[in-house]
């Protein structure tokens, strides 16, 4: 039985592998998303998780469930869809070293996530016995207005039940509408979160900022009644605001940062995994550092299993 269940879109990603002949690029394939990334290094930190997305009935829809079930990962809720394929992403790298993302997502399955009625009955009984749900501000941006809908009532549903919930804002402007229509969803979200956990930049892109940006966070959401906030600044050290007190913890230094990818999505998994074995914030933030700490040394979103280990062990 899952102890969390992460929800949203994993896509194909096609990165570079190595220059082709005249110009021309080789890429290398594999699977990636944020929800996706977190699920990963949860599973290989030892919380029993499950994954909740769609995808379609083609080979790479096969290949990601045999992904997901080789990393120990309950792949049950995760929703055929006959006749699609999943979304796909490509990274160009450009001869400045800059890295540019190019998208075919529009329709991809999990756009269709808790559209469908006798889905969303379905998942609610097979996610009655799970502890906690995970989502990000990029689940919610790509199911649309009615998947929100939903999803809200969902969450109310399962909370009612006893279940708890753990958010991402992750901001991706050209997913939404407008900044209005983010700062709607967010706000809807968030008042039905336990654990938050938050990146002070999205929260700077998503709301703006006059100067003290923590204490804008605080202010905000201080109706929502969130049991954990957790805010992520890069290299600078994490806060954690729990009712009215604030702490810090030290990130610790990495000098040798590679590619700093899925640092958020691989911090969360290191926090969520600590918190749901009931350690305390402090401990939990310590675990989200040194998880984080090993992504961004290596290029990719999830890499090796073994090496993670091994690293993590270090
Ligand atoms: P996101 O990936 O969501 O933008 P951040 O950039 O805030 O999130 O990074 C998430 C976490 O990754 C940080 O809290 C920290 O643990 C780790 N991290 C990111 N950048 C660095 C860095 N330069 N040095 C050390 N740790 C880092």
């Amino acid at each position: 039985m899952a102890q969390i269940a992460c929800i949203g879109e994993v896509m194909i990603e096609l990165a570079a592998a190595e220059a082709g002949p005249q110009g021309g690029e080789r890429k290398a394939l594999s699977y990636a998303g944020d929800t996706y990334n977190t699920v990963v290094t949860l599973a290989r930190l030892g919380t029993p998780t499950a994954y909740v997305t769609r995808l379609g009935d083609d080979h790479y829809s096969d290949a990601i469930i045999d992904r997901l079930a080789q990393e120990s990962i309950d792949t049950n809720c995760i929703v055929r869809h006959e006749g699609k394929v999943p979304g796909l992403y490509m990274i160009h790298n450009s001869p400045d070293g800059e890295r540019e993302f190019f998208y075919w997502r529009d329709r991809a399955p999990a756009r269709q996530l808790f559209h469908i009625e006798g889905e969303l009955s379905a998942l609610a009984e097979q996610l009655d016995n799970t502890e906690m749900l995970y989502l990000s501000g990029i689940t919610l941006a790509i199911i649309g207005d009615s998947g929100r809908q939903n999803l809200i009532k969902f969450l109310q549903t399962y909370k009612a039940r006893g279940g708890k919930v753990a958010f991402d804002s992750n901001y991706r402007p050209r997913l939404w509408e407008s900044p209005q229509q983010a700062q709607q969803a967010n706000r809807d979200l968030l008042a039905l979160t336990d654990l938050a956990l938050l990146t002070l930049d999205d929260e700077e892109l998503l709301w703006g900022t006059d100067g003290d940006a923590v204490a804008e966070v605080k202010a905000r959401y201080r109706d929502c009644d969130i049991g954990q906030i957790v805010l992520k600044r890069g290299a600078e050290d994490v806060i954690i605001l729990q009712g009215d007190s604030e702490e810090r913890v030290d990130v610790p230094k990495v000098t040798d940062v590679v590619d700093t990818t899925a640092a958020g999505d691989t911090f969360n998994a290191g926090y969520l995994a600590a918190h749901l074995a009931g350690k305390t914030a402090t401990e939990a933030a310590a675990q989200a550092n040194r998880c984080a700490g090993i992504i961004i040394r290596h290029r990719g979103g999830v890499i090796d299993k073994q090496l993670f280990l091994d690293e993590l062990a270090t």
